[in-house]
């Protein structure tokens, strides 16, 4: 069953979302809701998605980055960016730390800002430890691509949108990042887009 993905501007995407209790893992209604999410991922299609998203203010989100994803890309797009397929996966409870600044900046997009993309500073490598859908605990040190949908996913759980992080001069709709912003060297894009002043929220990070 697919399930309406809500849109900026619908409360549910700014509040801190809540811890599942153990005793709900497992249980028959999260994984409906799983399944729910992944045939919503599927069908907007998109790498990742967090329960806020459809509604459910719960730490919970999915991600799966498919090969035939990646087949838009060239291959200098897809080393440029780290990207390789990521196999399906759920993450509950998640906790990140930055294990390198966030200062690797593409243009991303979000399924609750559909028909948009921004520039949005991000790091390199992360570790997470999260729940699975077993209620096993599990350990992900991520790079590249998948880092940064880790990061995005994870701030949906604190009510954070990449909004909050971009450069927001770089703000663009789809169309025009294609016709405009996608070819260019990061040099170019860094030279129109940089803020001139650090962006708020900025983010405490350590070295592994
Ligand atoms: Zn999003």
């Amino acid at each position: 069953m697919r399930i309406k993905i809500v849109s900026v501007g619908e409360p549910v995407l700014r509040d801190a979302a809540r811890p599942l209790p153990p005793e709900e893992i497992g249980g028959q209604r999260i994984r409906d809701l799983i399944e729910h999410m992944r045939e919503t991922l599927a069908d907007a299609p998109g790498v990742g998605l967090a329960a806020p998203q459809i509604g459910e203010s719960l730490q919970l989100a999915i991600v799966e980055d498919k090969a035939e994803y990646q087949a838009r890309l060239t291959t200098e797009e897809l080393v440029e960016r780290e990207r390789w397929p990521i196999p399906f996966h759920v993450l509950i409870n998640p906790e990140i730390e930055l294990l390198s600044p966030p200062e690797l900046t593409f243009f991303e997009g979000c399924l609750s800002l559909p028909g948009f993309m921004a520039m949005v500073p991000r790091a390199r490598k992360v570790r997470v430890r999260a729940f699975n859908e077993a209620g096993e605990l599990k350990e992900i040190v991520a790079e590249g691509w998948y880092a940064r949908i880790l990061q995005h996913e994870i701030d949906h759980l604190k009510g954070t949108m990449y909004i909050d992080r971009m450069w927001s001069r770089s703000f663009s709709s789809l169309e025009n990042y294609t016709r405009h912003w996608r070819s260019r060297s990061d040099t170019e894009l860094a030279k129109e887009f940089r803020p001139s002043a650090p962006i708020l929220n900025e983010q405490p990070w350590k070295k592994e």
